[in-house]
């Protein structure tokens, strides 16, 4: 299937059905519509944590730079060795970590070594220093202590040779990368500009905190969740504060928040009957697609341009702005920061403990309870009540529980999908 080039072709699909959307359709159709930043910054090492290379880095030395010994003991020469028995060798220097032996080994002599240090000329193995002992006629090395020439010795290069390519363009530079970087003695890296994302809150009944809340007045809270994923995603955060439900102060906030940011974010106000009057707003401001997706929760999203701004519009309740953000817009900020080989959250199956109600038709996303342990193995349960205002279960929850659409009621003992959240929440 050829994917559509705008957001009107998309509409004209023969599978596209705006009130039954499936996860997997909305996902793919909004991938199609993603170009990723390209200015490039080049920022010092450190500052590269959470950012991705905006090109490729080649090694500019062979890691490890020389021969050097993976053991403390003696470099020798395995031809010395004998046969069968003990081998008495003369010791000519010390090779220490940083700190090479002056003497070269020749035949019937060793240098003490250390783990790290450069091998001296001469010698091509390593003995390490228990099987070994030091006395006034010599270092007698054990018989049998090593079975082939080479052991026990790194070799230069083996890790990395100069020229080679360490990383792609794309690549999350994690604490690993930022190691890796630093052995290679890169002190600056070109990075991708980050991605500016501003997000507002719609709702007549929303308060800010500071205020006194009135009967029927919520404190806004999808606005702290929202920078808090956004935070996590390493995007520069334009919070525009709780918008209420008044169409001028709506249309001055979609313009302003497009005119900032590559993403703007926006949470409630897309459920049916307030759609409609947001709808009219953003056909005037851009390109919105309204989807009711056959997911819960979260059913409700939009998706679409303003100006050069992507648009997601995520339904309200404070846990299907959670589940929305982690299924949606997490991947897309990632494909749109540069990042390369980016999916949805990693999915692996376990055992459920409590059995699950559901009816087909929808793919839900249960709060869920991973445990155990690596010798009895792991399980996982719900966090129990699951309505979607419930954002106390996102706060329990360590895993979302994927129950596709096609599935009824699980009983406990049944696998289920699992797609982890530690270190998202
Ligand atoms: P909506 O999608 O605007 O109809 O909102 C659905 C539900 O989520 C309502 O109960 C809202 O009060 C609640 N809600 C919407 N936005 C927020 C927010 N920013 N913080 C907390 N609750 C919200
Ligand atoms: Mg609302």
């Amino acid at each position: 299937m050829t994917e559509p080039k705008t957001l009107r072709e998309a509409c004209c699909a023969d599978d596209y059905d705006p009130n039954s959307m499936p996860v997997d359709r909305a996902r793919a159709l909004i991938r199609t519509f993603l170009t990723p930043v390209t200015t490039v910054e080049r920022v010092a090492l450190r500052a590269a944590l959470g950012r991705v290379l905006a090109a490729d880095v080649i090694s500019p030395i062979d890691v490890p730079g020389h021969d050097n010994s993976a053991m403390d003991g003696y470099a020798l020469r395995f031809a010395d060795l004998a046969p069968a028995g003990e081998t008495l060798l003369r010791r000519v220097g010390e090779s220490f970590a940083g700190k090479p032996a002056a003497a070269s080994v020749g035949s019937g002599e060793c240098v003490r070594i250390f783990t790290g240090a450069v091998m001296p000329a001469g010698a091509d193995t390593v003995v390490m220093q228990e099987r070994a002992g030091e006395d006034a006629q010599g270092v007698r090395i054990a018989a049998g202590a090593v079975t082939k020439a080479g052991q026990n010795r790194r070799f230069a290069g083996e890790d990395l040779k100069a020229g080679q390519a360490v990383f792609a363009a794309g690549q999350l530079v994690r604490p690993a990368e930022l190691g890796m970087m630093a052995s290679l003695g890169i002190g600056e890296v070109p990075v991708y500009r980050r991605l500016r994302v501003a997000f507002f809150s719609t709702g007549d009944e929303l308060k800010s905190i500071g205020t006194p809340l009135a009967t029927g007045e919520v404190y806004d809270s999808n606005r702290y969740t929202i920078y808090g994923m956004l935070q996590r995603l390493g995007c520069d955060v334009i919070d525009m504060g709780v918008v209420p439900d008044v169409p001028e102060a709506l249309e001055a906030a979609f313009a302003s928040a497009a005119a900032a940011a590559d993403v703007v974010i926006t949470s409630g106000g897309v459920s049916v009957g307030e759609a409609d009057f947001v709808k009219q707003l953003l056909d005037k401001l851009g390109e919105v697609l309204f989807w009711k997706i056959a997911m819960k929760p979260g059913r409700p999203l939009a998706y679409g341009r303003l100006g050069a701004a992507h648009f997601f519009g995520l339904p309200g309740n404070p846990v299907s702005v959670m589940v929305t953000f982690y299924q949606f817009v997490r991947e897309a900020l990632l494909v749109l920061q540069g990042q390369r080989d980016v999916g949805p959250l990693p999915t692996f199956k376990l055992p459920l403990t409590t059995p699950i109600r559901k009816a087909p038709g929808r793919t839900e996303f249960q709060r869920g309870v991973l445990s155990g342990d690596p010798a009895n193995g792991y399980t996982v349960r719900t966090t129990g009540e699951q309505g979607s205002g419930v954002l106390s279960s996102m706060s329990q929850a360590n895993c979302f529980i994927v129950l596709p659409t096609a599935t009824g009621n699980v009983a406990a003992g049944e696998l289920v999908d699992v797609q982890l959240l530690d270190g998202l929440i």
